[in-house]
């Protein structure tokens, strides 16, 4: 990759030529480069829980028969390990098919409003504790041009965070609105926050502001980075406000469904 074209100084169409050859050498090299720290990163992702299970397990081979404790605790970390894993594995799959991601000009639009009242119906039953609600703005008849599945992976993200990082005051809002050719559609919560610096990089694949925290509730730091990769491909946007100690806000834009889809 180290091969660039000399462009000789005239303006002529040549030079043009060899210039854009050099942009797309440039690019592909940038891609490249992304390509192999992403895979050394989720390598390195991998290999931690691994490591565990590989400690746990040794220890039950030599203790367990007689160590009831030893039984009892390596066995739980085991299998904590291997739902990580699992999860791991399965967040990592999730990313791919959004990379891969096409959307098609026709799909059936998915009312923003069905699908938040979906999925806060099956958090109120994990969470019973947390107090959700949906505030529509933009009316029942307000669609977006995103496959239902896709909003409501978008939403699980958005609430599932907005889960884990609320302490004391469990109080979480989805607010539904019209922005010109967007439905906005955010989750805010009154949890930890997000440090003024950080908050860009959240984006990051495995990128974790605390990543003690997000490990103990099961973050494997891809959420974010999945959300955002579907977001693009639909040619919306997703925008985070925070402040530590205040609260969150994730703001999803969408592209409004044509009304005659
Ligand atoms: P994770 O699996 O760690 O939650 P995400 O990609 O979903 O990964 O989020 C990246 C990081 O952003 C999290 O580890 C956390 O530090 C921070 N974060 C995300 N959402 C919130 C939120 N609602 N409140 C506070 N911090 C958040």
């Amino acid at each position: 990759f180290q091969e660039r074209i000399d462009v000789p100084a005239a303006n002529d169409e040549m030079s043009q030529l060899m210039a854009m050859f050099n942009e797309m050498m440039d690019e592909i090299e940038h891609s490249f480069r992304q390509q192999k720290q992403f895979i050394e990163d989720a390598s390195h992702e991998l290999r931690t829980p691994i490591a565990i299970l590989e400690g746990h397990l040794s220890l039950l081979k030599r203790w367990g028969k007689h160590n009831p404790e030893i039984l009892e605790e390596s066995l739980e970390a085991a299998v904590q390990e291997v739902y990580r894993l699992k999860k791991l594995v399965l967040e990592l799959l999730d990313l791919s098919h959004a990379e891969a991601l096409t959307i098609p000009a026709e799909l059936q639009p998915t009312s923003p409003k069905e699908a938040a009242e979906q999925i806060v119906k099956n958090f109120r039953v994990l969470h019973p504790s947390v107090q959700f609600q949906i505030i529509d703005e933009a009316g029942e008849k307000a669609r977006v041009h995103v496959a239902k599945h896709h909003l409501e992976q978008l939403l699980l993200i958005l609430l599932d965070n907005a889960v884990k990082y609320s302490q004391q005051e469990k109080v979480i809002t989805i607010d539904i609105k019209e922005e010109g050719k967007y439905v906005s559609i955010s989750v805010r919560d009154k949890g930890i926050g997000i440090p003024r610096d950080e908050l860009e990089k959240v984006f990051l694949r495995f990128y974790r502001v605390d990543k003690e925290r997000s490990r103990e509730k099961g973050g494997v730091g891809l959420g974010l980075a999945i959300a955002k990769e579907i977001v693009d491909k639909y040619g919306g946007q997703i925008v985070m406000e925070s402040e530590v100690g205040v609260g969150t806000t994730v703001e999803l834009f969408l592209p409004k469904a044509k009304s005659k889809e």
